[in-house]
């Protein structure tokens, strides 16, 4: 497997330092508001590389920090009229909340900076008792100059840097490069004891502190999206290389940013779509296959035709799988000898099991490199066509059914792997305790006997009572049960194999 490194800008072979693990950090957000579908996309696709990762057998320790105390936060629990560290719990359960719903797995670790300050503290004095860090009136700062390798991660000159800094210059700093790893405590604000007085850490020793104490120091990944390269990540690298006096993290992975109209979706720039909000139309897979279509290092303008794009994919995908489910459950066993052994159905069977293999390859191959979804993708798609094309006569015999099964299974556990789960939408039946005790309502009403709230039961019936109906060119009562289901938010689909009912 290669990745890209932002370090050495270039891919590299992945070898973890420990054997079939993965240590892998990646910058949480600051739980100050509710995440927009910019943050939702890098945090999207980590957990997909976290996912593929644990497909292809490492054991992920995926450690996610919440940055808890902060000035928006601060700031934003003034103008909400409560405290920092209430507001802070608030919008953490809110990120946990949008993350489940959009089934972004969990951290192994998920530490929180203010229960992180001892180590933070500690960090601190052991940089400055190394001569890397000095303290000013209850601050203190990080030397810059001290270390030599500033700059490397995000390729920038610190002479050039150092003359783009010089409007701000602060007095008390020894260079306007410097940065603060704690900063002295003000009226009214969360602070905690240090050598240095009351204070609160800076942001970007909390990563540095946190990594080092759930991942150890070298670790493999550190991730975040590219807009963290500088400052964040090159501050990060250099407290933590400073102290440890050792190689901070093997492989730098940076997502792009999404855009909208070209300009970076940001809630200082008012451009934005809070993920909650577009959750509340759009289902969760829709979503990620949108994201799932551009390299995760790209840049990505969202629109809203794309959205729609992967809705219909989505739709695409379940509308096959459901039609095989359905060829599967409604043809009848046949005899292995003499209808299997056709010239035709041997064929059928093999080139179908040779598209799976070909699905297989092609998906490991691109997710191999550098984590090419969108090729994945098209791996999986082209499974779908091929047993779309398989089954348009039906099944024929059993070889021909089990490898319709396995092209099927492929398809939802490749889609799993990338983090988009069928599994709900696989069985045509699958409704909310609401729609079922409707269902069952209107059956028993049609038929005038008891259904016993049994789903497939009081699909059957009312569907057995339609063609019965329609047989009877009774088109009133055919009509009228097309439209109560429709008021359940349900179609009836005429196939060849008979009508079923799906979710509109
Ligand atoms: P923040 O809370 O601003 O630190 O952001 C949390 C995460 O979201 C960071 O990893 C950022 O890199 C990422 N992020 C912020 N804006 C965008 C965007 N427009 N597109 C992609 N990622 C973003
Ligand atoms: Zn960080």
């Amino acid at each position: 497997m290669r990745v890209y490194n932002t370090l050495t800008r270039k891919k590299e072979e992945f070898v973890p330092i420990v054997p079939g693990k993965v240590g892998f950090y990646i910058c949480g957000p600051t739980v100050y508001n509710d995440i927009h579908i910019g943050n939702a996309r890098t945090f999207l696709s980590f957990d997909v590389i976290r996912r593929y990762l644990e497909f292809l057998g490492y054991e992920v320790n995926y450690v996610q920090n919440l940055t808890d105390v902060d000035d928006k936060i601060i700031k934003r629990a003034a103008q909400e009229g409560i405290s920092a560290s209430e507001l802070a719990k608030k919008y953490a359960s809110a990120f946990t909340e949008v993350m489940t719903a959009v089934g972004v797995k969990k951290p192994s670790i998920q530490p929180r900076a203010t229960e992180e300050i001892e180590q933070m503290i500690a960090m601190i004095s052991e940089l400055e008792s190394k001569g890397h860090a000095y303290a000013v009136d209850g601050d203190v700062y990080f030397a810059v100059r001290s270390f030599s390798a500033y700059g490397e991660l995000s390729g920038r000159d610190i002479e050039q840097l150092q003359s783009g800094a010089r409007v701000d210059i602060d007095e008390r700093k020894r260079d306007p490069l410097d940065f603060a790893l704690w900063k002295a405590a003000k009226p009214g604000e969360p602070a905690w004891d240090s050598p240095w007085g009351q204070g609160r850490p800076g942001w970007h020793i909390e990563c540095s502190a946190m990594s080092a104490r759930y991942l150890g120091t070298p670790f493999d990944i550190h991730a975040g999206g590219d807009d963290l390269v500088f400052p964040h990540h090159e501050n990060e690298r250099a407290q933590s290389e400073a102290c440890a006096q050792t190689k901070f993290a093997n492989y730098w992975l940076h997502g792009g940013m999404l855009t909208i109209d070209s300009e970076k979706m940001s809630k200082s720039e008012g451009n934005f779509l809070l993920l909650k909000d577009v959750l509340t139309h759009v289902r969760p897979q829709a979503l990620r296959l949108l994201m799932l279509q551009t390299h995760y290092r790209s840049t990505f303008d969202y629109s809203p035709e794309r959205l729609n794009e992967a809705m219909a994919s989505l739709e695409r995908i379940e509308t096959a799988l459901r039609n095989l489910k359905w060829l599967l459950d409604n043809t009848a066993e046949v005899p292995t000898v003499p209808n299997d052994i056709t010239d035709t159905n041997v064929s059928w069977t093999s080139d179908l099991l040779t598209q799976i293999e070909r699905c297989r390859e092609q998906f490991v191959k691109s997710m191999d490199d550098d984590f090419n979804t969108a090729s994945a993708m098209a791996a999986i798609f082209d499974l779908v066509t091929a047993v779309n094309s398989s089954t348009k006569d039906g099944i024929r015999g059993d070889t021909h059914r089990m490898a319709v099964d396995d092209a099927a299974a492929t398809i939802v556990e490749l889609l799993a792997v990338l983090g988009v789960d069928l599994l709900a939408t696989q069985d045509a039946y699958d409704f909310s305790p609401k729609i079922t005790s409707e269902l069952v309502k209107l059956a028993e009403e049609l038929t005038g006997s008891l259904v016993n709230n049994d789903e497939a039961f009081a699909i059957t019936a009312v569907l057995d009572t339609r063609a019965r109906a329609r047989a009877a060119k009774d088109w009133a009562l055919a009509d009228a049960i097309r439209d109560r289901l429709a008021e359940l938010g349900l179609i009836i689909e005429d196939t060849a194999q008979g009508a079923r009912v799906v979710r509109k």
